[in-house]
């Protein structure tokens, strides 16, 4: 695997789970067991009922697309080569909005509403990224 140096997340025993899946090859996040909300970023209660009775629970990996940007300047060296880049935001069809990359797809072709579905990017040996690419057709 090729060296990876662009910034890598800061795992905590908090988000570990959030890690542990996407490795695992599954999205999962945190489910209130009260009532029932499905939140991101992990934190330690539920931001709706403030429960700390929750449970990970692997989700769908489809969403849409909520809004996005194109960084046509660098603003880590490490990503010079990818400029022009998109940084967008997915909302889950299950209702948390993650910031992400799309992928297979020209930045000139992303729409609002887009449909996209969850790949697995491992950067390192420790890391798998969440990013995005347009649904396929059912
Ligand atoms: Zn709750």
């Amino acid at each position: 695997m090729a060296e990876y140096k662009k910034p890598l997340p800061a795992i905590s025993t908090l988000n570990q789970p959030y890690w542990d899946g996407l490795k695992r090859r599954e999205l999962t996040l945190q489910h209130c067991n009260e009532c029932g909300k499905i939140w991101y970023p992990p934190a330690p209660f539920c931001p709706v009922c403030w429960s700390r009775n929750f449970a990970w629970q692997k989700l769908s990996g489809r969403g849409k697309v909520n809004s996005w940007v194109v960084f046509h300047q660098a603003y880590f060296s490490s990503f010079r080569d990818n400029i022009p880049y998109n940084v967008a935001e997915v909302e889950l069809e299950e209702g948390p909005r993650l910031l992400t990359n799309l992928v297979a797809v020209d930045n000139d072709d992303i729409m609002i509403d887009m449909p996209v579905e969850i790949v697995f990017d491992d950067v390192t040996d420790e890391v798998t990224l969440a990013k995005f690419r347009p649904a396929r057709k059912p």
